[in-house]
């Protein structure tokens, strides 16, 4: 069984234009590139058909996820406002979401990508899978767009999954430096969705993401939020995992589960304060194929999110890849060395601190 490959084209054609800053800023900031551009998602794609890895994937084709694909999530109005909008030459009314000429329509394609890839595994047809989609997903909410995001990828795809495919439990965790808040909101009092976020504590959005956030009423439980403090290196990602998100997925015992990837706890990465490393991402994957494995056949699913630094998210990305297929391509990461060597990886006590608050809580999920 081999790891489902979805990617497109027209996802390096989505176009946030030049942008002073992500906060707007008056005649103070130089005009540059918006930080979610193609760039580092094109060099991961590009690193991964360079390394010869693309030849031992299995191709998955994206599809445009339809409208009512998406209001199983998003409000019509929200839809018909990005379709309006990506029909003129510049959107901006999505918050900090700027879109271009066509962005509707490959909107659609990455939440039907992320559709394609989760029923290639729902069905059988590879043992696991990663759509290199964008625009990414994880912060629009039902009526907006939000923190470059449209459509909720991941949200429109569990959705789907539930609906035509009558998959009960599904569990999403969230490994983008973000808090994943537009999933959360998206199963908030849904005591068969578990979504879970580990992410720097209160970057964006504002306020967002707090251990408190457990789920309301039918769904107290089922929303598990590790915010980490900032610096944490891979000794804080592997402890949560293993005290966190591994022992929560045993609990809640999920049919399938989701990964909204985002590479942007990159100790390279300009939006984020964290110190991953692509090894560290190699640990990760390998803790959610092992509890997979135990717990749903195996059955993961990942779509990409954010990341932004174009040196660094093509490794990391790759070594997601290369253990969700079991092969070593001989590719060395440049950048490993030198990170390895940074004062901190080690868990702190007040890093394991924040890990003890949040795994108090496995044992209250559903
Ligand atoms: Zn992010």
């Amino acid at each position: 069984m081999s790891t489902g490959w979805v990617c497109h084209e027209l996802f390096f054609w989505h176009d946030t234009g030049r942008y002073a800053s992500v906060f707007p800023a008056g005649l103070t900031v130089e005009p540059g590139v918006h930080a979610e551009n193609p760039q580092t998602k094109r060099r991961f794609r590009n690193l991964v058909e360079v390394s010869g890895l693309l030849d031992r994937l299995t191709p998955i084709k994206p599809r445009l996820a339809t409208e009512d694909e998406l209001a199983r999530f998003h409000t019509r109005e929200h839809i018909a406002r990005v379709k309006a909008g990506s029909s003129r030459l510049k959107g901006d009314d999505e918050g900090l979401t700027p879109y271009g000429h066509g962005s509707f329509e490959i909107a659609c394609l990455a939440a039907g990508g992320t559709i394609a890839a989760m029923e290639g595994v729902l069905k059988g047809q590879v043992a696991n899978a990663y759509a290199l989609v964008r625009p990414p997903g994880h912060h629009a909410v039902a009526d907006q767009g939000m923190g470059f995001c449209l459509f909720g990828n991941v949200a429109v795809a569990v959705m789907h999954a539930r609906a035509v495919h009558g998959v009960g439990r599904v569990a999403t965790v969230d490994w983008d430096v973000h808090h994943g808040n537009g999933t959360q909101a998206a199963f908030d009092g849904e005591r068969d969705v578990l979504t879970i976020s580990i992410h720097q504590d209160r970057l964006f959005p504002p306020d967002s993401g707090l251990v408190s956030e457990t789920g309301t009423g039918a769904g107290e439980g089922a929303n598990l939020n590790i915010p980490l403090p900032a610096g944490s290196g891979v000794g804080a990602y592997v402890a949560a995992f293993e005290r966190v998100v591994v022992p929560a997925l045993r609990r809640f015992r999920p049919e399938m589960i989701l990964v909204p990837s985002g590479f942007d706890a990159s100790g390279a990465d300009p939006l984020g304060r964290m110190m991953m490393t692509s090894d560290g991402y190699r640990t990760l994957t390998r803790l959610l194929m092992e509890v997979a494995r135990d717990v749903c056949g195996g059955r993961l699913v990942f779509s990409h999110e954010g990341g932004y630094s174009e040196m660094h998210v093509p490794y990391c990305g790759l070594a997601v890849l290369e253990t969700l297929t079991g092969q070593r391509t001989g590719v060395v990461d440049p950048w490993q060395a030198p990170m390895d060597a940074w004062a901190g990886h080690e868990l702190q006590p007040h890093q394991a601190a924040a890990i003890d608050v949040a795994a108090a809580l496995v044992d209250r999920i559903p």
